[in-house]
């Protein structure tokens, strides 16, 4: 096994790109676990990973051929599972590190599932809806034989949908000439979606912070709670969170945000954004207008940073000015911020158990698919409820017997699971 890194503050501006970061966490916590060297090296490379290149017909007439990712880091536990992520700044490290993540989420939150991801180069805000749709579908057809209810089960994220999910779904089923609604999740009700999926990663980081507030013996009515991204994680966490009684404070998304100490009306700017369709920095509700960046150090109780990657880095992790940081994007912190972190003894709730809630009602979602019997709303939250909070206990209790801090914890947790998995398995040779 390769030296443990050394757990400093990085000078700025050296910070390490997000699958160095996860790769950074993965060997602190096998080499606390003790990881056998044979199971390491396994796990800590993916089992597959697809580089297609997508001729697409644009709608002027013209032809682009746009790069797309398919990673597959494990089906130990059971099909991989993740999200397909169009961005233009997407790589092939990132995909990879966003693949090892669902790993170790999915084992987190102990669904049966391995850990996937793909992407596509694009800027999805620059495609007409019938050149994504040609995208989507050039994608799907090219690594149909990969995927599969059994094999590999796609997810929207950033620049992805329901309705991407529902063109997935179309050009599998008519590749195998069947219906097969659980090859994805995160699809339309009308598909066999679930209920509850659309708020399920927002529903889950709530649960994490009355969990992590009664952890701490804060009260959540004097809590003042900050969420960096307002899509559909940022989004639903801030309404939940108002909605059971925190003080949200402040919001952004990419283009700004706005700060007001005495709480934010969260549905009215829910209804501004996304009702009216206009931007979140120009809520007339009252408030500052603070940057993207800045309203993550503006001092509050909680920060749920659910925008994007390393947006926490050891240049700027000393200005935080919160006891509790529950992260609702994959990677938002760098490895080189947790000691600063640690040094500042905030509560950390790690993205593998912070937003499981999203995979874990797409588990859900597949699950009533392939019984062809839906459940009720009620059903499925009180469902994510348990898992979460079970999770959180599993995690907070790992800490503890195991003197790290959650996110190591978690990370401990999870390749525990997987590796005894594995050597259950065996290595067929
Ligand atoms: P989204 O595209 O719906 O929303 C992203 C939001 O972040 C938007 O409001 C955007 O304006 C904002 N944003 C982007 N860059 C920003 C920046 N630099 N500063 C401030 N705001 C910025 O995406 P999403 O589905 O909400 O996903 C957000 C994050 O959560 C991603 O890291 C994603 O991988 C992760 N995640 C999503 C889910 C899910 O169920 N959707 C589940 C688990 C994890």
């Amino acid at each position: 096994m390769s030296p443990e890194r050394p757990p400093t503050a990085a000078p700025a501006g050296s910070e390490l790109n997000v699958y160095e970061s996860a790769e950074a966490r993965f060997e602190i916590a096998a080499r606390r676990l003790g990881l056998e060297q044979g199971v390491y090296r396994y796990l800590k490379y993916p089992d597959r990973e697809i580089t297609i290149y997508i001729p697409v017909a644009m709608d002027n007439g013209h032809m682009e051929v746009f790069i797309g990712y398919r990673v597959l880091h494990s089906s130990v536990r059971g099909p991989g599972k993740g999200g397909i992520r169009f961005a233009p700044d997407v790589s092939l490290d990132e995909v990879r590190a966003l693949a090892a993540w669902m790993t170790w989420k999915c084992a987190v939150v102990n669904i049966p599932f391995g850990g996937a991801k793909g992407g596509v180069i694009c800027d999805p805000e620059r495609l007409s809806r019938t050149e994504l749709e040609r995208l989507t579908r050039r994608y799907t057809a090219q690594l149909a034989e990969w995927f599969g209810p059994e094999r590999d089960v796609p997810a929207p994220d950033i620049g992805t949908n329901e309705q991407t999910m529902a063109w997935v779904m179309d050009t599998y089923a008519m590749h195998v000439r069947q219906a097969t609604t659980a090859v994805v999740t995160g699809k339309p009700l009308e598909l066999g979606g679930s209920q509850g999926r659309k708020e399920a990663t927002g529903r889950g980081l709530m649960i994490c912070c009355e969990k992590a507030v009664a952890k701490l013996r804060m009260k959540r009515e004097t809590c003042r709670v900050i969420v960096q991204g307002f899509g559909n994680v940022g989004s639903h966490a801030a309404l939940l969170m108002h909605q059971t009684g925190f003080r949200v404070i402040g919001a952004a998304d990419v283009h700004g945000g706005i700060y007001n100490d005495k709480g934010l009306d969260i549905p009215r700017l829910y209804d501004w954004v996304y009702g009216q369709g206009k931007s979140l920095a120009e809520f007339p509700g009252g408030g500052e207008k603070v940057s993207a960046q800045e309203i993550l150090f503006r001092p509050c109780d909680i920060l749920v940073p659910a925008a994007t990657e390393n947006q926490i880095t050891a240049a700027n992790a000393r200005r935080l000015d919160c006891k509790i940081l529950c992260e609702g994007a994959n990677g938002p912190v760098t490895s080189q911020a947790d000691p600063v972190i640690e040094e500042k003894e905030i509560f950390i709730v790690p993205d593998i158990l912070g937003n499981a809630g999203g995979v874990t009602v797409s588990y859900f979602e597949w699950v009533q698919d392939r019984q062809g019997f839906f459940w009720r709303e009620s059903e499925v939250n009180e469902r994510l409820r348990d898992v979460m909070e079970r999770s959180f206990d599993q995690v907070v209790q790992y800490a503890e017997t195991h003197g790290t801090n959650n996110r190591i914890a978690a990370y401990i947790l999870a390749i525990d699971r997987v590796a005894r998995a594995l050597k259950l398995r065996g290595f067929y040779a």
